[in-house]
């Protein structure tokens, strides 16, 4: 799946659910589309699961980390739901950083590219390409310094590193 058909698909699903506002209520996006999302004890480096019962997702969600962790992970099991249901019905997220190592099995690459496409999925959903234009445009200051990626960053609930990495995606950096 190409990262322009995951954008389409994160911004056709906000647009369905008249919920393109800042920042983007992730959580009732998803209750919307039927999700149960609730914390669950989890174990600490288990940032959240998907589990999918009887064609019903729930998201449980690690309330130790910080808001704006805790809203990408509930965006990226979204996006598990969304892109990947037919592959799943269970999905354990330790971190979201992807391993890059010499030698990989075809199971792991395959593991690595779903990873891969539920990031862009929450990077998208919590950062609207047209959104992130819009404030782009409105913003007064320097858009390569600091303090913009953080003001950005404040107006969409996520965390500066997600932010920077989406302005770098969208070739605004
Ligand atoms: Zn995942």
């Amino acid at each position: 799946m190409t990262s322009k058909t995951i954008n389409k698909k994160a911004l056709a699903t906000l647009a369905k659910l008249s919920q393109i506002s800042l920042p983007i209520r992730i959580e009732e996006v998803a209750q919307l589309l039927g999700l149960k999302v609730l914390p669950y004890p989890l174990e600490n480096e288990v940032s959240g699961i998907l589990i999918i019962e009887d064609s019903i997702g729930t998201i449980g969600y690690n309330q130790n980390e910080s808001r704006v962790r805790r809203r990408f992970t509930i965006a990226h099991e979204l996006g598990h739901y969304l892109l990947h249901s037919e592959e799943s019905n269970l999905f354990v997220d330790k971190n979201f950083k992807v391993m890059f190592r010499t030698t990989s099995s075809p199971e792991e690459e395959h593991k690595i590219r779903l990873e891969r496409e539920a990031n862009t999925f929450a990077a998208a959903i919590l950062m609207p390409d047209d959104l992130v234009n819009k404030e782009v445009e409105n913003m007064e200051f320097d858009l390569g310094s600091e303090e913009s990626i953080k003001e950005l960053a404040k107006r969409f609930d996520v965390s500066t590193t997600a932010m920077y990495y989406r302005m770098m995606n969208l070739g605004k950096l």
